[in-house]
């Protein structure tokens, strides 16, 4: 035992009682409430078919999750008990088969357990030597060969695809910019940069703008075509008019999958185009990427591998739980110019925990890092590649019978091209006039999610309020689908009868 000094004895008065410690005082007893946790997770997700999409907070479970603290605390198991009651019953939905909202992956039970072992372990997976950096960089090179990336690249796990784009685009800006933006900033820069994406790009990107100091002005959307793809030309054209005005072209962002529509854009085009004109190509395909899994789809990303950055998320179609997405990048020294600085506390010594030590640190934003990689590690290991590529394989299939079959019914209108998995349409009674039939769609909508039904999400297409349905979900079955369709029509009826007496 070391003495107590008298500071120490200031903090930590003769005869004080201990709070609760943050180790059991009992092991077996929180043994015993980790088993049953396990017992109810899985039970709950077994079951999860039979229980509603979704269902509003009662008054009485929102008034308690708005209480103070009770300063002395309530106990392990009082306070899972709680969970159990406030809590666990009232999710998302996302982990149910007939969630379909926004883009928004169903996770896979292997998940709870990897991050019950992640957790366990608690490293700071900066670069600190030991097996966790280890599992990251194997896991980098496994995402990268599944997509078609070059060997070799760099790259990181973050949080998702919004954090992967701004990392792309930063790597972007620090190399194209045409001036050392790290260390000068970009109040130094000579000509008003300038960035492109098409006008479905994701909104993340407008936010890297924004966050990068380029500003969201400098971002230039362009026009897609009927199918939702970025006008090429339109795109050339706009280049040519920005440099003539004396700006400063520095990157493309092309969208493999859209959030609106699942469009992908012409990445060979985009590839080719950045290569001549000498910008940064990003690729965002968040979810589209996983288009290179399935033989018959993977023309749709032909030129992806050519990005010189390039994002998806494991958290939507690879099941992985909420958060995980990556960002990967072909040059790996231009990735560690964007982010790396140096402090006497991370200083590299020749060995120990501490060699290398900001492996990680030096490809993003984080010192701290958790060990998201486990869980893709964990699922990859265990389920190899073919079960991720069936699953695209299937919810596609879906997708294109959920289009037919609102195609080949009278009160229900197809609003979008279906190229991979997200279905927009909309209730169409014979005679409503545009404003009209918003209303209406819009309540079918609500009443979707708050009877329990489907949930899927919506959007606008040219003014017109779409049902969207993105299937991102490895419980899906097809009459999932049809119960959504058979509700939809039978709500229609319902709310247009109220209306119109
Ligand atoms: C979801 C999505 C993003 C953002 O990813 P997050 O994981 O939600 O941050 C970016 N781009 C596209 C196309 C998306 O669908």
């Amino acid at each position: 035992m070391h003495s107590i000094s008298r500071t120490d004895q200031v903090l930590l008065p003769a005869g004080a009682e201990p709070g609760a410690p943050l180790d059991p005082r009992r092991w077996d007893e929180l043994r015993a409430l980790g088993h049953r946790m396990l017992d109810d997770v899985f039970g709950h997700l077994e079951g999860i078919r039979d229980q509603p999409v979704w269902r509003p907070v009662p008054d009485d479970v929102r008034a308690r999750l708005r209480a103070p603290l009770a300063p002395e605390g309530i106990g392990e198991s009082a306070a899972y008990e709680e969970f159990l009651r406030d809590v666990l019953p009232y999710p998302v939905g996302n982990t149910h088969p007939r969630f379909w909202g926004w883009v928004i992956g169903s996770g896979m039970p292997l998940g709870v357990l990897g991050e019950l072992l992640a957790a366990t372990m608690n490293p700071n997976v900066s670069g600190l030597q030991g097996a966790p950096r280890l599992v990251e960089e194997q896991v980098l090179g496994w995402l990268g060969d599944m997509v078609g990336y070059p060997a070799g690249a760099s790259g990181i796990l973050v949080s998702g695809g919004s954090m992967a784009n701004i990392l792309g685009l930063a790597v972007g800006l620090d190399s194209k910019s045409g001036f050392d933006v790290g260390r000068r900033g970009l109040a130094a820069c000579p000509r008003p940069l300038a960035l492109y994406g098409s006008g479905e790009a994701h909104f993340s990107v407008a936010k890297a703008a924004r966050l990068l100091g380029v500003g969201t002005g400098s971002l230039r959307a362009i026009p897609v075509g009927a199918d939702y793809r970025m006008d090429i030309e339109a795109l050339e054209a706009t280049i040519r008019r920005d440099r003539a005005d004396g700006r400063q072209p520095f990157a493309v962002v092309g969208t493999a999958g859209s959030t609106n529509t699942g469009a992908f854009d012409d990445l060979e085009a985009l590839a080719a185009l950045a290569e001549r004109e000498g910008l940064w190509f990003h690729v965002d395909g968040a979810f589209g990427a996983f288009a290179a899994l399935v033989p018959e789809l993977a023309h749709l990303v032909r030129g992806m591998e050519r990005a010189d950055s390039l994002a998806f998320d494991l958290h939507k179609w690879m099941m992985v739980p909420i958060e995980a997405g990556v960002v990967l990048v072909r040059d790996a020294a231009a990735h560690r110019r964007a982010f790396a600085v140096t402090a006497d506390y991370v200083a590299d010594v020749p060995g120990g925990i501490g060699h290398d030590a900001m492996f990680f640190a030096d490809r993003g934003l984080q010192l701290t890092r958790g060990f998201r990689a486990l869980k893709v590690w964990l699922a990859l290991k265990a389920y190899g590649i073919e079960p991720f590529a069936d699953l695209v394989r299937r919810n596609v299939h879906q997708a294109r019978y959920l289009a037919r079959t609102i195609r080949e019914a009278e009160s229900l209108e197809l609003l979008a091209p279906v190229p991979l998995n997200v279905v927009n349409y909309r209730y169409r009674p014979s005679d409503s006039d545009p404003h009209v039939l918003n209303e209406l769609n819009q309540a079918i909508l609500v009443r979707l999610h708050e009877d329990g039904i489907a949930a899927p999400s919506y959007t606008n297409l040219d003014g017109r309020f779409a049902i969207r349905v993105c299937i991102t979900n490895h419980r899906t079955q097809l009459d999932d689908l049809d119960r959504l369709l058979e509700a939809t029509v039978r709500l229609g009826r319902a709310l247009e009868m109220r209306r119109t007496t």
